[in-house]
């Protein structure tokens, strides 16, 4: 968490505190910019900001906004709440010359974004000015080997790079979380990080294919360790064959860009929730029942899984060892938990964010219900 005197104040970038909220403070003239919001890049300073935001439409640019993460100019306005965590996020927005960037801020600080700024003259004038960008680029082994994803519109050089500069932590590597490691290493998720106390048991198997027989008895953290050394032996993988509870969620998940909740215990579920909200981490939660998978994404601002599940589930009730579970809706749900970090990090499209996505293979259907914050939420709404 970055620490900060005081927010940037809309307008005029200074730190006093005697300001409208809804405007520029009053012991500082407002210059003559057409964007209200806007600051020009000496203004700047980097370690102020909460949020940093790059609204440009191209993502195959060879610079990257120091500590900028991309997000399609659409994507922002029709869901502020993903990207800003509340009203007083001190946010910069950025873009190719200012413009877009502006358009944007300017909307937000009429919806109440109280310390959204855009950058004057974008990142040219950045850049003209001689301030520091990021370089990005793709070795020639990492060009080669995620070349048919980098074509993708949506991921680009910058995608790629912002895959292979984070962390994904998995929780659980069993039936939804094996998938979902497997796609993130091919991917070049650079830093996976995965927790699971269990070893392999035989009656794992028809669920969780990447095992082999040979392994049963033996860690699945090892198992996957080497496994992902196989595929891809460039990424960094580290395996904690580890319980995660309430205790430690904060610590084992701190430092996540984001967190795949892979495990069947809804305990676990709950910690997970509750650490990452408190962490400003996003989560992409699945689980299967017997045929039925669901998906969604716990964004930090919520909903969380409390404000989903108030009340927690029998955990005998749910447990696949009593009711079964038929292996290849496990591996789809996990697979699609894959897609849905892969999107969260290279801010690629629309995320599933608000919505519980809920799959019927049996029936052969899926559908899904919009699920918001709950008001009675103990995390997301707690007693003042
Ligand atoms: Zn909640």
């Amino acid at each position: 968490m970055r620490s900060r005197p005081s927010d940037y104040h809309r307008g005029c970038g200074c730190s006093t505190s005697a300001t409208s909220p809804r405007g520029p403070c009053r012991t500082s003239s407002l210059r003559a910019v057409p964007d209200a919001t806007g600051l020009q890049p000496n203004e700047v300073d980097l370690d102020l900001f909460d949020v940093i935001l790059d609204v440009r439409p191209s993502r195959d640019s060879a610079s990257a906004f120091p500590g900028a993460r991309h997000v399609t100019l659409d994507d922002l306005v029709k869901q502020p709440a993903r990207y800003l965590p509340s009203m007083q996020t001190t946010t910069l927005i950025v873009c190719d010359v200012g413009q877009r960037s502006g358009v944007v801020a300017a909307r937000l600080a009429d919806d109440g974004y109280r310390s959204v700024h855009s950058l004057i003259g974008g990142i040219d004038e950045w850049r003209a000015q001689g301030k520091p960008l990021v370089h990005i680029g793709l070795t020639e082994a990492e060009a080669g080997r995620y070349d048919r994803q980098v074509k993708l519109r949506e991921v680009g050089v910058r995608g790629q790079s912002a895959l292979l500069a984070s962390t994904v932590t998995v929780v659980g590597a069993g039936g939804l979380g094996l998938p979902a490691i497997a796609y993130l290493a091919a991917a070049g998720a650079g830093h996976l990080r995965v927790l699971d106390p269990d070893i392999i048991e035989l009656s794992n198997l028809h669920r969780q294919p990447l095992l082999p027989l040979a392994d049963v008895g033996s860690s699945k953290v090892a198992a996957v360790a080497r496994y992902v050394a196989s595929v891809n032996p460039d990424i960094t993988f580290t395996g904690l064959e580890v319980e995660l509870n309430a205790g430690n969620a904060e610590s084992l998940l701190d430092g996540s860009d984001v967190v795949v909740d892979a495990t069947d215990r809804f305990a676990a579920r709950y910690a997970i929730s509750d650490a990452s909200h408190a962490l400003g981490i996003p989560v992409v939660t699945g689980a299967v029942y017997r045929w039925e998978g669901q998906l969604t994404i716990l964004e930090p601002n919520g909903p969380c899984y409390r404000c989903l599940f108030p009340d927690q589930p029998s955990e005998i009730e749910f447990d696949c060892a009593i009711t079964g579970v038929i292996g290849p809706v496990v591996g789809t749900i996990g697979t699609m938990q894959a897609v849905e970090a892969i999107k969260l990090i290279t801010g690629a499209g629309s995320s599933i964010a608000g919505r519980l996505l809920l799959f019927d293979a049996l029936s052969a259907t899926s559908t899904s219900v919009r699920v918001s914050r709950r008001d009675s939420c103990s995390v997301c709404n707690p007693p003042t």
